[in-house]
């Protein structure tokens, strides 16, 4: 593969006519996703009893190396349900960073704790020890990690730190299935950890989410606040206040089928990744994911572009023009201290995170899902280069 400039002949065999619409994303389900759905259907097994979701749930914990996965509805409620299950006070503190999808800080705001939120490293995009670490108080009961886009953060020492301050560790794993750190997998670390299986991720049901955890009373938690706290003694009494956020055996057949070719998504994803880097690292003024770190190989759950200061053009302005030329583009998340739901609970006064405020307005990704062919990628750089030149 060439990351020489177009030329004009190569740039008529990637034209819209050509190639066609680009979506940001399209799933694969190539494998055992439709003989499993059609036994749901014949078995007449579609409720959250069916047997898939034990099988789901317990591929899940073999691939990610915990004892229990507790399937639900998707990756948002386990955020609620690992939050929940940490049985948080008013005043109790969880850290997490400000540059991520709602559903984290939605859940620590819902179980009644405080959220503070921290920055991110501008390379990794992940919040690192030291930021974790600057906001530690004596009311800090949990820290809340994310992996974004496609690096892992670097575990370890965010693990220390929670071991001696004794503070409880959630894990979001939803951008990281398949994906390793220093060997070991993602979704394997802290208290509790949880997937989503939007059709976005490397393993999709449609909709789904998973927790995981190696704590047995944990686990039990976790079932119980997914399926409305039933009282297991007397039915239709209950103790305390859960949620239907149960997942159907449709939905895991699907996922128990994604699951099972897991190890090809995640090569098809590093390859795509590969193929894009390839192809864009001539382009100057932008930030390109990082490649390695020396803990982890990039998964590329997304592809995603920063924007270079130095460019006139910002995310908003770039995605437009790339929509015009049918391809479609998500931009970055937008930090949780800038969000107007927070700001009216009068959450996050005076915080700053100039980096998490800078790679909002500056980044987004391209389509960069499984089912992205060569020729898609090809067409995909072209109209970069030519919309950023
Ligand atoms: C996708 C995602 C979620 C939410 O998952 P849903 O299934 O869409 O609710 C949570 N956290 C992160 C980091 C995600 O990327």
């Amino acid at each position: 593969m060439t990351s020489a400039p177009f030329s004009l002949e190569l740039e008529d065999a990637l034209s819209l006519e050509a190639v066609g619409p680009i979506p940001v994303n399209e799933p694969k389900l190539d494998g055992n996703e439709r003989a499993y759905l059609i036994d749901c259907i014949d078995t007449g097994w579609i409720s959250s009893e069916g047997p898939y979701v034990e099988r789901f749930e317990a591929a899940m914990a073999e691939r990610v190396n915990r004892r229990h996965g507790i399937g639900v509805a998707n990756g948002s409620a386990a955020l609620d349900i690992a939050v929940a299950a940490l049985r948080l006070s008013p005043g109790d503190e969880v850290i997490l960073p400000s540059f991520t999808i709602i559903s984290c800080a939605a859940a620590v705001v819902r179980s009644g704790a405080n959220p503070v939120v921290v920055d991110c490293d501008p390379t990794t995009l992940n919040s690192t020890t030291d930021h974790y670490a600057d906001a530690i108080t004596p009311r800090t009961k949990a820290l809340m990690v994310v992996h974004i886009y496609g690096l892992p953060v670097d575990m370890d020492p965010i693990l220390t730190l929670a071991e001696k301050h004794g503070l409880a560790v959630i894990e979001d794993a939803a951008e990281m299935h398949g994906q390793t750190y220093k060997g070991r997998p993602c979704g394997s670390f802290g208290t509790l950890s949880t997937f989503s299986f939007y059709p976005n991720k490397l393993v999709t049901a449609g909709e789904g989410g998973m927790v995981m955890t190696d704590d047995a009373e944990l686990a039990s938690r976790c079932r119980s606040l997914r399926n409305l706290c039933f009282n297991s003694k007397q039915r239709f009494v209950h103790d305390e206040l859960g949620w239907n956020y149960r997942l159907t055996n449709m939905q895991a057949a699907l996922g128990l089928a994604q699951v099972e070719k897991l190890d090809e998504t995640v090569a098809r994803k590093r390859a795509i990744g590969a193929t894009y880097t390839d192809l864009l690292s001539s382009i100057s003024g932008v930030q390109l994911p990082l490649t390695r770190t020396d803990y982890a190989e990039g998964l590329y759950w997304v592809y995603s572009l920063i924007l270079d200061d130095s460019l006139e053009m910002d995310a908003k302005a770039a995605m437009a023009a790339l929509a015009e030329h049918k391809i479609g583009t998500r931009p970055f998340f937008w930090p949780m201290h800038l969000q107007p739901v927070f700001q009216k609970m009068n959450l996050f006064k005076g915080v700053s995170c100039p980096v998490a405020e800078r790679i909002a307005k500056r980044g987004f990704y391209v389509p960069s899902g499984v089912g992205i062919t060569e020729v898609q990628m090809r067409r995909v750089a072209a109209v970069i280069q030519k919309v950023l030149r």
